[in-house]
């Protein structure tokens, strides 16, 4: 699942947005609120648009999830990947 932002864009892997236990430690690392619980059950993973350019760039999320799984892009840098 990709949602984009005017200067941020998120890029989640399918089985990340279907985990429901890693779903709710990304709603509960981010600092600003851009993942949440979508509508269940099971509870998924969704990503909320409105708060996309609130990153901080903070990498929480990259550490909660396995990696590569997660891709912040930086779309005001030619969607250079913040690692
Ligand atoms: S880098 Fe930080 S602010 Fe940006 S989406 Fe991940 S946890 Fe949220």
């Amino acid at each position: 699942m990709r949602k984009d932002g005017v200067f941020i864009a998120v890029d989640v892997d399918d089985a990340v947005v279907a985990d429901s236990a890693l779903a709710a430690k990304l709603v509960e690392v981010c600092p600003v609120d851009i993942y949440a619980l979508a509508q269940g059950p099971p509870a998924t993973l969704d990503i909320v648009e409105a708060n996309l350019d609130e990153c901080v760039l903070c990498r929480l999320c990259l550490d909660a999830a396995p990696p590569g799984t997660i891709k912040v892009l930086k779309l005001y840098d030619s969607e250079s990947v913040l690692v």
